[in-house]
């Protein structure tokens, strides 16, 4: 299977297992700075967690390693919804709910 198709199959399970409090919205890109992936969130009348990727990963890594950019970026998602504010990037909030998305995610690796 192409390897963005299992991106949205992946991402279709993670949305059904680990609910967020506003939608996740996903896009390809290269207009990130300094890393491969980011999620922001998005506020205003509709607010919506923004994860960009860079479409290079889809060329260049195997797909255990693009499993592992999009379990990281949709935590971040996760660990917001558990909160409700901005979080440290990479602290234990965000590290408990990528423990709950890795878990659901595994069944895809
Ligand atoms: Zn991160």
């Amino acid at each position: 299977m192409d390897p963005a198709k299992k991106v949205r199959r992946l991402l279709t399970l993670l949305r059904k297992q680990c609910p967020t409090v506003f939608p996740v919205r996903v896009i390809w890109t290269n207009k990130i700075r300094g890393a491969w992936g980011r999620c922001d969130l998005i506020r205003g009348p509709r607010p919506f967690f923004k994860i960009k990727l860079l479409p290079d990963v889809l060329e260049m890594w195997e797909w255990d390693h693009i499993w592992d950019l999009v379990v990281h970026e949709y935590a971040h998602a996760l660990g917001w919804t558990k909160t409700c504010k901005k979080l440290k990037d990479h602290g234990p909030v965000w590290g408990g709910a990528h423990s709950l998305c890795y878990e659901a995610a595994l069944r895809m690796i």
